[in-house]
């Protein structure tokens, strides 16, 4: 292991661009023999990845070559649905860079999940429960792999994001913003409005969340910006209590098993059933986190909510629940079985153009507009908890004056990284949650 590869990428803060913001140097490890980019963007209206590879595809592969040579990874893999490589002018098999080839994924949803995507490039699938290291694969997003350029190249620290704003707006925008803007600054200075009636977005409209835009910043892990109607299924979905929704579904399951069958973790073998979690949400019998244990198998799709079920129940909802249990008991699935693969798989993912339909965001799809220069902020809020792991400990005081680039957090015990200043200005807010900086 090349170690001060490692240690560039720990000090430069690089994350999980996506997701729950694993820091990026804790997935290198010995034994892999290929790494994949997950540049799938399997979540319709989001835009970001594809004109990054556009813009900066030296970039990209510069981080994969370095996370090659730091690993000692003899390929990889970049995974991109076949529609994105042909508007980039690349195609299946092409060598991008010494031992960088072209892997074409279908239009399907949801392909981005990293263990289906990992059976779709290779073949392999990692067993439940496991990481795809066990399988000797590595993963990491485009955006990851271009700060970790940077971070290596040039000891250049991760101070801004790069996402799409989309959905219900004028055009839908590829912008690269200060970590810790606010997005009400953010939609102020590109006249964005979110109407009486409609929700932000945070992520994609399958998997992101509804936030409170008023009060929330840009993430390390932001990766698009959707102003939906909350009448489409993409966003009432995500709503109502469960208290409501356990008594919909103990009135209305008919265990027709529909869920199970369109289920994508079940499809790849695991021993995940949507269908029977639902029962055991509705019965009377009083659970035990072992009763839920496989609900950690869920990657959070919701192809069991939008496309399976038919009587308006959402399964992904009960098992997110039963997740949250289970994260508080610290109990986590880790399975020892082989899995195989169900023979209909292929036939029973969902083709995009549906997936964007059901979802009701069809009318919002459009190819995005991207703005070169980056977003300027006078006022960023940097979480220090923007990462899985220890959070960040500040190493400024209120009054100090920083540039941007300078950290003003460190890393903290065990897994963690440091968090640096987006923005120049002077510190006017410190706790142990966030750092203010003003310009
Ligand atoms: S698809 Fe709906 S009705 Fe059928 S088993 Fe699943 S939750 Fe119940
Ligand atoms: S959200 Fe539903 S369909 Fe997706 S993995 Fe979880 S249980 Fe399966």
């Amino acid at each position: 292991m090349n170690e001060s590869i490692k240690e560039c990428m720990q000090k430069g803060g690089v994350v999980g661009n996506g997701g729950a913001g694993f820091p990026a140097y804790a997935k290198l490890a010995e034994g892999a023999d290929t790494l994949l980019i997950n540049a799938s963007e399997c979540e319709p209206l989001l835009e970001t990845d594809y004109v990054l590879m556009r813009e900066y595809m030296d970039r990209m592969l510069l981080g994969a070559e370095l996370v090659m040579e730091a690993a000692g990874i003899p390929k990889t893999l970049l995974c991109l649905k076949a529609h994105n490589a042909e508007r980039l002018g690349i195609r299946e098999g092409e060598e991008l860079a010494p031992h960088i080839f072209v892997k074409e994924l279908p239009d399907v949803y949801p392909i981005g999940d990293e263990i289906g995507m990992i059976y779709q490039a290779t073949g392999r699938v990692v067993r439940p429960g496991n990481l795809p290291i066990t399988k000797g694969i590595i993963v990491y997003n485009v955006e990851t792999l271009y700060n970790i350029s940077f971070a290596v190249k040039e000891q250049k620290p991760v101070t801004e994001k790069w996402l799409t704003i989309g959905g219900a707006v004028e055009k839908t925008l590829v912008l690269r913003v200060p970590i810790g803007m606010r997005l009400r600054d953010l939609f102020r200075l590109y006249h964005i409005e979110v109407p009486e009636g409609y929700s932000v977005i945070d992520g994609g409209p399958s998997m992101g969340k509804v936030i409170h835009y008023q009060t929330a910043t840009v993430q390390k892990t932001t990766k698009g910006l959707l102003i939906l109607p909350d009448y489409i299924p993409a966003v009432a979905g995500k709503g109502g209590d469960m208290k409501t929704q356990i008594s919909r579904a103990s009135s209305m399951c008919c265990q027709c098993t529909r869920c199970t069958d369109m289920c994508p973790r079940n499809l790849l073998g695991y021993p995940l059933y949507p269908h029977k979690m639902v029962r055991t949400a509705t019965s009377v019998v009083e659970l035990t986190p072992e009763m839920i244990l496989t609900a950690n198998l869920c990657c959070g799709c919701g192809v069991c909510e939008t496309a399976a079920c038919c009587q308006n129940i959402s399964p992904r909802n009960v098992i997110l629940e039963y997740k949250t249990i289970l994260a508080k008991n610290r109990m986590k699935y880790v399975g020892n079985e082989d899995v195989f693969v169900d023979e209909y798989r292929d036939s029973r993912l969902i083709p995009i153009s549906r997936w964007k339909s059901l979802l009701g965001v069809a009318p919002y799809d459009r190819e995005a507009e991207y703005i070169s220069t980056p977003v300027t902020a006078r006022v960023v809020e940097l979480g220090l908890s923007q990462h899985i792991g220890a959070p960040s400990v500040p190493c400024v005081s209120v009054g100090d004056t920083v540039k941007v680039g300078d950290m003003v957090a460190g890393a903290g015990n065990g897994l963690s990284v440091p968090t640096y200043a987006s923005i120049s200005g002077r510190v006017t807010h410190v706790d142990e949650k966030k750092i203010v900086v003003e310009a």
